[in-house]
């Protein structure tokens, strides 16, 4: 075995493969951006080297510069996680010829695998199934285009290089193919630097189950079961689980055997992954194999208790597998979701900023969490936007479900947008419950998961209400001992009177509503709310982290109020709910302020511009073509209106809440 590690990667993934390698006594090291100086990371390895500014290009992907820590550092392997240089085969060569182990299968392997039209090709020779399509040489418009039709729509087209679901478009018909096409090109090109694509067919309602492989370097592979992915949007995994529900015994032995058939097909070692297509009708297609390990690995562990981490460790030190084939076998469900910072209501957009509030469910036996990131720290659009990975296990998928869904009601996350309200959704959906699973599974029940703006109840508004009477009395309490006054009036947040009981008025802005709450101050320091339902008692402590423990007409209540400014948020088992504080006169500043302008959600570049100043549009006409985080995201025109001002042009750089578009509307 090793005796010191190099971690090429940052985030969770980092901080999980440090985990293991420190229960096996490796020493560890990690690289960072300037972006990243205090993370997680940085933070948990034995070591840490700075490598660069944070965008990636300019660190995490300089191999030069992580070979270089690597031998300062006298590190013998590097672990290349997932994303950055994890399937970059010139850097696992690099690591050979420095004489340090690179944690992950030959560069030959990866090589192979490494487009996906050159390992369809080569895979579909072996007698591997693929979808029918395209993925050869001729990229000329015309023959893709000759391609597409020859094939039927609907169409799908890839980036060869592609990852994470970019440069790829569904094409319904062949008028809308050469849109298409430049659009997964442009996205391919930004991401990859590489423009090829493949052409194949559609399946309208596939599951994504793919299978674990895990090979040493003495010619043993096995498979370590499947996981279904269908979970996705934007073709990108959201929800893993292992084993694919309803899966037979049969599928289940043949997508193992093709998967090894494909792993042995490139002479492979160490941890990969074959992702395969399941059609309705039970036929299964091979996608592409992952070289490295992946996000998901997580639920894999859960069903065979292997490390797998461990194991890519072990293999790479030369040690042959353990154990075989029949010694594997499938114990519990285990679910999978990825907390994200991004908007479901913005078409699952990036979300950047800072956590402000970051709760996580306490790990067990039943329920593990993986992330790189804590309270205080940055979402940034340099890097992944993923917070966390809540994983959890139990012994049916049931039992597991009910799990998840308790475990994201005890997760809440301010400061960024988040999915978690999503994958709550989700979690509750009846259908994911049955298992009715397919890759459209979010755009078929998208109405049920996307949030609704739902107006807050009676019991939401006191909370919220409490949380900010409770909190001046905490403070004026506070201050009144600091005073050396204790017993002074002045001190007293009761709003108190000579005479009478007291009273006042507070106004929320709820959903786009106005929603008022009239508060009796009672001389035994409890509350009288006047709320929309009706009235009712309270009375309320809280702490400085904002836990409230109230009571509601004798009921006690738990939760958490989170006040940034004029901006509230109630947290309960029921989810996050937003609300904010009317105050007349900032109110009419922002007003002011946002008027009626389309900004930049993020910094990025134009990529095209789709409308002319003077020109009269109606709702929901795409206006202009932004990239950000290597994602295209359109700005469509928020009503009728006309086009004011077309301030860029395609190709310039643009900086977070400049005025994209001059919008006047109607
Ligand atoms: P990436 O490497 O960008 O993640 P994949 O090739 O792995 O791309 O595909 C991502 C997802 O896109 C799949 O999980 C599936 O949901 C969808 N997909 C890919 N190919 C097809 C196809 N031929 N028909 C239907 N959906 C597909």
């Amino acid at each position: 075995m090793f005796s010191k590690l190099l971690i090429a990667n940052r985030g969770e993934i980092a901080c999980r493969i440090m985990r293991t390698a420190r229960r096996l006594g490796l020493r560890t090291v990690a690289v960072y951006s300037e972006a990243d100086a205090h993370a997680l990371h940085v933070q948990a390895a034995d070591e840490a080297y700075l490598i660069g500014p944070a965008p990636a290009a300019e660190s995490y992907l300089r191999a030069q510069a992580i070979l270089e820590v690597a031998r300062r550092a006298g590190a013998d392997a590097v672990h290349p996680g997932y994303g950055f240089l994890s399937e970059n085969a010139d850097f696992a060569d690099a690591c050979a010829a420095a004489g340090i182990a690179f944690v992950g299968p030959p560069p030959a392997a990866i090589r192979a695998m490494g487009g996906k039209s050159a390992a369809k090709a080569l895979l579909g020779a072996a007698g591997v199934p693929l979808v029918p399509g395209y993925h050869g040489d001729d990229q000329s418009d015309t023959r893709l285009a000759a391609e597409a039709a020859e094939i039927g729509f609907p169409v799908l087209i890839k980036a060869s290089a592609g990852g994470g679901g970019k440069g790829m478009r569904v094409v319904e018909t062949a008028g809308g193919f050469a849109d298409a096409l430049a659009g997964a090109r442009r996205e391919a090109m930004a991401a990859f630097g590489d423009d090829v694509v493949l052409v194949e067919k559609y399946l309208t309602r596939p599951r994504h189950v793919e299978i674990q492989v895990l090979a040493d370097a003495h010619g043993t592979v096995l498979h370590l079961f499947e996981r279904d992915c269908s979970i996705q949007r934007r073709h990108q995994k959201v929800l893993e689980e292992a084993p694919a529900p309803g899966l037979d015994h049969a599928t289940r032995r043949a997508m193992g055997e093709a998967a090894v058939a494909a792993a042995m097909a490139v002479g492979y070692v160490n941890a990969g992954t074959c992702e395969f297509l399941l059609d309705e009708d039970g036929r299964f297609y091979f996608m592409e194999m992952n070289t490295r390990l992946q996000v998901e690995h997580a639920v894999t562990e859960y069903i065979t208790g292997l490390d797998l981490v461990e194991w890519q460790l072990r293999i790479a030190a030369g040690e042959p597998l353990s154990f075989g084939q029949d010694r594997l076998a499938v114990d519990g469900h285990a679910i999978e979701v990825r907390i994200y910072a991004e908007d479901p209501a913005r078409n699952f957009l990036p979300s950047t900023g800072t956590l402000r509030h970051l709760s996580l469910p306490a790990e067990g036996l039943h329920l593990r969490l993986d992330t790189g990131v804590a309270r205080g720290d940055a979402i940034t659009i340099h890097y992944d936007p993923m917070i966390a990975k809540l994983i959890v296990w139990d012994r049916d998928r049931a039992a597991a479900v009910t799990r998840l869904r308790r475990a994201l009601e005890e997760t809440h996350i301010l400061g960024v947008a988040s999915n978690l309200d999503f994958l709550s959704a989700i979690a509750r959906h009846p259908a994911f419950a049955a298992a009715d699973l397919d890759t459209r599974f979010i755009d078929r029940n998208a109405d049920a998961l996307l949030p609704h703006a739902r107006p807050a109840t009676d019991e939401i508004l006191a909370l919220a209400t409490l949380g900010i009477l409770a909190d001046r009395r905490r403070r004026s309490a506070e201050a009144a001992e600091r005073s050396g006054d204790p017993y002074s009036p002045w001190h007293l947040a009761s709003g108190w009177r000579l005479n009478d009981e007291a009273q006042e008025h507070l106004t929320f802005r709820d959903a786009g509503e106005e929603v008022h709450v009239v508060v009796h101050y009672r001389r035994d320091g409890s509350f009288r709310l006047n709320l929309p339902g009706g009235a009712l008692t309270a009375t309320a402590e809280i702490g400085e982290d904002g836990r409230l423990d109230a009571e509601l007409d004798g009921v006690r209540r738990r939760a958490t109020v989170v006040r940034h400014g004029l901006d509230l948020a109630v947290l309960t088992h029921g989810g996050t709910h937003r609300l904010s504080l009317i105050d007349p006169i900032a109110e009419a500043e922002a007003v002011e302020a946002a008027g009626g302008r389309l900004t930049a959600p993020m910094p990025g570049k134009i990529v095209s511009v789709l409308v002319d100043a003077g020109q009269v549009v109606e709702k929901g006409t795409p206006m202009i073509v932004l990239e950000a985080m290597k994602m295209e995201h359109t700005v469509v025109a928020p009503t009728d209106g006309t086009v004011t001002a077309v301030p860029f042009a395609a190709g310039e750089q643009v900086e977070e809440g400049v005025e994209l578009i001059g919008f006047q509307p109607v």
